[in-house]
């Protein structure tokens, strides 16, 4: 039934992130009337601020580089970290290569694959060093016109200068540019553009990861014609006797009515960007969300209402990643993640408040925060001190500190870092134990000499290797603690993104309790929940199946399977 305040549509989808983006997309190129609603007043959500790789197996950009990767491998090795398969994992691993193909062939949104990113359980059978992870191609957002304002920007802690962009492969040229002619060419020609970019735009317009990804979808929704309502909200899910048939949404603070003819699909990001769901569902006195603030559970609140079922029952609610707290520098919520860069570096330790190391500080950082938990069921770990000397600040930096900068005195008079002349100094001011501590120290000191870290095996994987120093003798991952002053930086958990959410199969359609699909109502993205069940086995396993699930909603709506 329409009424004035009413619009009507095939396909509502609400949520302009990864998942949501790539099922309007897909429902458009599929010839159906398709709408997407975003809350806030620009897209991407967490997407845009992401690192943007995707993680999956069998893709012609695989094979085309010569990597002989299999399904088989990839079945395998996501067996052997979360256990036996259902139907949406081997669904996935079967047709993801196909959805990305499918999107490189039809949209702007394509990807290459990196030519080295091993799986993050590295031991565990099947896993591979190369094959599974792809990048989003840069993208050039001054393409977008007057939308490129409407991209929600990376986090700071992604960007130098104000605004300009860098990746893994920029940091070497720019921290030193004259170390040779390839270097100085390559930091001259990034800081010429971004130059030039800043006398026109509020930001750099060389965008990588996942800005470019979030850029890329919306670029190819515009020029697909899809309408997309910003400031626009789902408030309630409308049924009839059947199913679901449209919405309530707010526009700009005032209520309108969505009929959805072919389904609703919710894409709002999960709940990991909200603190206080967060404290409810995870556990209290998280204080850090790195998801978009927008990812408040709107989507599994509205689904629930209407007799949705959540999945509960993973080994972990959400992602994870340690961060140490920037709001000095950005104010708000700033943090910034502790990804890969300095924490698989030789010569630095990471300890509880005994002063004791409680990891593999090279693990993946989902892994980190699981093992800050259970250290801190025993001994306080949060926060955890990540501990190094200066001669480790200079050459790798240490969280939002650069590799090669001149000083870091500013760091340690706003408190991000703590400086201190001998061990036990240090262990006083950051209320450690100063015996753990210097044990620890002494102890990383013997294994750095003879490369074995019998505790904790650091720097014993492929994965911890590849964020090492490999110029580094005899473990790229163990170095000496020993130049003064000696420096700790506190870090605290922080999510990625959420876990759990609606039960869905693997056309996306949320299941009720009994089971059953509830007809006209489908999920993707973190309001899915993450076949990869709270494990984290590889880089790109939310983006990964975002795009995928996305698609496949988009592709069975479109086939009449309601
Ligand atoms: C620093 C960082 C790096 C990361 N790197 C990676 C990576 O490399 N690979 C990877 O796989 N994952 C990565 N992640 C996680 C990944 O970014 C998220 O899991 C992913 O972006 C979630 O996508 P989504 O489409 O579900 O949600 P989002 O991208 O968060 O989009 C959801 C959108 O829905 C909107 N919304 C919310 N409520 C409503 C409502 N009621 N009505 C309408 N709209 C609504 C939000 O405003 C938001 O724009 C990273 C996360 C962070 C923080």
């Amino acid at each position: 039934m329409t009424s004035p305040g009413t619009t009507t549509v095939d396909v509502v989808v609400f949520g302009a992130g990864a998942g949501g983006m790539t099922a309007a997309l897909v429902c458009a190129l599929h010839g159906l009337d398709v709408l997407l609603c975003e809350k806030s007043g620009q897209v991407g959500g967490t997407t845009a601020t992401s690192a943007g790789t995707i993680w999956v197996p069998g893709t012609r950009q695989a094979r085309d580089a010569g990597m002989n990767d299999t399904i088989a491998d990839a079945s395998r090795y996501l067996g052997a970290i979360i256990g036996a398969a259902d139907d949406r994992r081997e669904i996935y691993l079967n047709t993801a290569a196909d959805a990305v193909e499918y999107l490189d062939r039809n949209t702007d949104v394509k990807f290459s694959i990196y030519a080295k990113h091993p799986d993050y359980l590295a031991n565990c059978p099947g896993s591979t060093i190369a094959g599974r992870a792809l990048a989003p191609l840069p993208f050039d957002g001054r393409l977008l016109g007057r939308d490129f304002k409407r991209l929600r920007p990376p986090i700071g802690e992604f960007m130098a200068l104000g605004g300009m962009m860098i990746s893994r492969d920029d940091i070497d040229p720019l921290t030193r540019p004259f170390a040779s002619l390839a270097s100085f060419k390559k930091a001259a020609s990034l800081v010429w553009r971004h130059a030039l970019d800043r006398l026109l735009y509020s930001r750099g317009t060389r965008l990588l990861m996942g800005n470019a990804l979030a850029a890329r979808l919306f670029y190819s929704l515009r020029r697909n014609n899809v309408p997309v309502w910003l400031s626009t909200s789902l408030h309630d899910l409308v049924t009839d006797g059947t199913g679901v048939c449209g919405a309530v949404a707010q526009v700009n603070g005032e209520p309108r009515g969505i009929v959805a003819r072919r389904g609703v699909i919710l894409a709002t990001g999960g709940f990991g960007g909200s603190i206080e769901r967060l404290n409810e569902h995870v556990r209290p006195g998280l204080a850090h969300a790195l998801a978009f603030a927008g990812a408040e559970g709107d989507g599994m609140r509205t689904a629930a209402a209407v007799g949705a079922a959540i999945e509960l029952d993973h080994e972990s609610p959400v992602f994870w990643t340690p961060v140490s707290d920037t709001r000095w520098l950005e104010g708000g919520r700033g943090a910034y993640p502790h990804l890969a860069l300095d924490r698989s570096k030789p010569g630095l330790i990471a300890v509880n408040a005994a002063g004791r190391r409680f990891v593999d500080e090279a693990v993946s950082y989902h892994d980190f925060v699981l093992a800050m938990h259970r250290s801190h069921e025993t001994t306080p770990t949060i926060p955890a001190w990540l501990v190094c000397d200066r001669a480790f600040i200079e050459k790798y930096g240490l969280g939002r500190i650069p590799p090669g900068a001149r000083g870091w005195s500013w760091a340690v008079r706003n408190g991000y870092l703590v400086e201190a002349g001998t061990i036990d100094a240090l262990a006083g001011k950051i209320a450690v134990d100063a015996a753990g501590l210097r044990s620890s120290i002494d102890q990383n000191n013997r294994s750095a000499d003879t490369g074995e870290d019998e505790t904790f095996g650091k720097g014993s994987t492929e994965f911890d290797r590849n964020n090492g120093d490999p110029e580094n003798k005899p473990n790229p991952c163990i170095g000496r603690i020993e130049a003064r002053p000696y420096y700790a930086m506190p870090v605290y958990p922080s999510t990625l993104g959420s876990s759990i959410g609606l039960k869905a199969d693997a056309d996306g359609r949320v299941l009720g309790a009994n089971g059953k699909p509830i007809a006209g109502l489908y999920a993707c993205g973190n309001d899915m929940a993450s076949i990869m069940r709270g494990t984290y086995p590889g880089p790109g396993i939310t983006l990964g199946p975002a795009l995928v699930f996305g698609y496949r909603a988009a592709v069975a709506i479109a086939a009449g399977k309601g």
